[in-house]
């Protein structure tokens, strides 16, 4: 060590000694990597018990786990001479040699959990394994066994944990209330119980049960039984495999998201893991489908042979390393992406079960009140949610509001629509994958056009599947589309479709060389604050693609010298301080496609027609009929949804008739 990291009082003439550092010391130093709280040693216990072969675990903790937590199974139990070794560091039953680190099949191999705990609590351990005919307990303080004796027990193996942290205090200072505690030893039982669905699984708080799972053949069971039907229910299944690599799971329809990412349930070779480039691919696939700040949840499973990862990289195990983290990465987004253009999206009213499901079990516990067991997770009403999900003011942007719009939009129909046959993102072969039968895409659009208005025959009779579909549509408050199909009825915000039709074109248009520019006789001279010119020029580049041509004009002033042909309606220099917005705040991140993205979306919502404006019988035919051709059309590139569906039933059952 250099003198100048000792403390000034250090005598560095005084040789220190190196020494080996106690069993109690190095058990210390583990609990502290590996124990940071109850819900640690809750899920410790836990997983020695399922890899100890258990059917049933009950989980009782009583002040958060602060008190004590108590795990019993009904596993193979540690045989009277391996006691003591339970609960020595680097004992394990698990591993053999260097070599098997690599192929672990097992939650444990450090060896290390239970001498950490034992260090650090009053810790009493009861078992018995098959064969023997009765069982022992041995009781450890702070790292010292007390006391072994023959006790009676049925086989399997109980650890009970009381005072944690009694004998390091400064760890006791850094934990929560009891309630937060509970918080995270339910979080703890979440992750083993989803991963575990055939073990019978309990929890106890304070001697009330809080979750009692029995065994379950099926995933979504379990995933009702935490979360309740708002997620069951909008469960959308997942599976694929590649290079030995099997993904497979439910990922859950945008329309039910959250703030944060913890319901990102990822789960490899059994064991819950986090991992931040799975979580951005996750993010990618939901590109558009979400709004800001909202997060994707899902419950994956991966599962791999074990030489293709490590799990030794982390003391929890939460995080692991990949052999190849790209590929996978790719496979999941993916495998989600391909998923989503076969599965319709768009919004319901009410979220229904999707007909592949079975009813979702009713949950056996009344939601947790979050006040006197300490538990906080239940799950809002999924009607609750969905009026949070509809009825909240999507956030505008300025030029979204027509007040703040000096310019009059562009038509429907002219440059924006003109060669929008040639330039659809979509092949129709995705257009298959947009099943609604209340549109058909072949149908001409003036026919539609004239029906467009015609709201006569509200008919009893059902439309003839295979005949053209007659649509009828009718705009209301200036903004929406009302439109019946044969599940129901259907209401599209104009603007929301049209950004979505109009961002899937101006993508194929950018990839395919770029916006046709129109040149200007005189170029435009705009004067701009230093940042905002440095980035213009940087970015010249990427706005080439879009039609917008830059030059320098000397100083903080650029010269514009062409536009996109598409937007001639829009004053250059208007359009310039338009792009500075995402040239700031992306054009300094490495990820070209991000700005691109936000260009794409700027310009599209530029263009869109707005919420107020009044559309012909033609324009209105020519949304719909795009609507059935393009990609996403269910949620525009913001992540709002653009059309919301009210099933016949939901109609039924709000006016009573069921
Ligand atoms: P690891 O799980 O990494 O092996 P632990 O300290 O968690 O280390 O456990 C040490 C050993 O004690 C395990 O290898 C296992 O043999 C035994 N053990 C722990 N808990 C149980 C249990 N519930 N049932 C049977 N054996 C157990
Ligand atoms: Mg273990």
């Amino acid at each position: 060590m250099s003198s100048d990291t000792s403390s000034p009082t250090t005598d560095i003439s005084t040789a220190r000694r190196i020494r080996c550092l106690s069993a109690s010391v190095i058990n210390k130093i583990a609990a502290g990597e590996v124990i940071e709280r109850p819900a640690s040693v809750v899920k410790e216990l836990l997983e020695n018990s399922v890899d100890a072969g258990a059917t049933q675990v009950e989980v009782s903790i009583e002040n958060g786990g602060l008190d004590a937590i108590r795990v019993t199974d009904n596993g193979c139990g540690i045989p009277y001479d391996d006691l003591q070794l339970a609960v020595t560091s680097h004992a394990t039953s698990k591993i053999e040699s260097a070599d098997d680190l690599f192929r672990v099949g097992t939650f444990g191999f450090r060896g290390e959990a239970l001498a950490s705990i034992a260090e650090i609590s009053e810790f009493t351990l009861r078992t018995r394994t098959p064969d023997q005919d009765s069982g022992y307990e041995m009781f450890v303080r702070g790292g010292h066994t007390e006391s072994v004796a023959p006790v009676g027990c049925p086989i399997g193996t109980t650890i009970r944990v009381d005072n944690l942290f009694f004998n390091t205090p400064v760890r006791r200072k850094f934990l929560r209330t009891a309630q937060t505690e509970a918080g995270h030893v339910t979080e703890a039982f979440t992750r083993v119980a989803l991963a575990y669905p055939a073990v019978h699984l309990i929890l106890r708080s304070g001697g009330k049960v809080v979750y009692d799972l029995p065994p379950c053949g099926d995933w979504q069971t379990r995933i009702h039984d935490f979360f309740g039907s708002e997620i069951s229910g909008a469960l959308i299944p997942i599976e694929s495999s590649e290079g030995g690599v099997r993904l497979s799971g439910y990922t859950v329809d945008p329309s039910v998201s959250r703030s944060h990412n913890r319901m990102q349930y990822l789960f490899l070779n059994g064991r819950y893991i986090r991992d931040k480039s799975l979580q951005h691919a996750l993010s990618e696939a939901y590109r558009g489908l979400l709004m800001t700040g909202r997060f994707p949840i899902c419950f994956l499973r991966l599962e791999m042979p074990f030489d293709l990862v490590d799990v030794n990289v982390h003391p929890a195990k939460l995080e692991v390393r990949f052999q190849d983290g790209g590929k996978l990465y790719s496979q999941l987004l993916a495998t989600l992406r391909n998923r989503f253009l076969s599965t319709d999206l768009t919004a319901r009213a009410q979220l229904t079960n999707r007909g592949e499901f079975p009813p979702p079990v009713p949950s056996p516990f009344p939601p947790y009140s979050g006040s006197s067991s300490g538990f906080s997770l239940a799950p809002p009403s999924s009607l609750q949610q969905h009026r949070i999900e509809f009825t909240a003011p999507a956030p505008t942007r300025n030029w979204l509001d027509k007040a703040n719009d000096p310019v009059p939009p562009p038509q429907l129909g002219s440059a924006n629509y003109g060669s929008s046959a040639a330039t659809s993102a979509s092949p129709s072969s995705e257009a298959q994958s947009f099943s609604n039968p209340g549109l058909s895409a072949g149908s001409s659009g003036t026919g539609q056009a004239n029906q467009a208005t015609e709201f006569a025959g509200t008919g009893s009779t059902p439309l003839p599947a295979s005949s053209p579909q007659r649509v009828r549509a009718l705009q209301v408050q200036n903004t929406y589309l009302v439109l019946e199909t044969e599940e129901g009825m259907v209401i599209i915000d104009q603007h929301a479709l049209h950004e979505r039709i109009l961002y899937e074109q101006f993508k194929a248009k950018v990839s395919a060389g770029g916006f046709e520019t129109q040149q200007l006789l005189v170029p435009v001279t705009v004067t701009l604050r230093p940042a905002e010119a440095a980035a213009v020029l940087q970015q010249a580049a990427v706005l080439r693609k879009f039609g917008i041509v830059v030059e320098p004009f000397g100083g903080d002033t650029v010269a514009i010298s062409g536009y996109p042909a598409i937007l001639s309606r829009q004053d250059p220099a208007e359009m310039l301080r338009m792009v500075l917005d995402p040239l700031m705040t992306e054009g300094a991140s490495p990820h070209t496609g991000t700005l691109l993205d936000e260009l794409l979306n700027m310009m599209a919502c530029k263009a869109a027609v707005k919420a107020g404006d009044r559309l012909s019988a033609e324009e209105i035919a020519a949304l719909l009929e795009h609507r059935e051709l393009c990609r996403d059309s269910h949620h525009c590139p913001h992540g709002r949804p653009t059309a919301l569906v009210f099933t016949r039933e939901e109609l039924d059952r709000r006016f009573k008739r069921i």
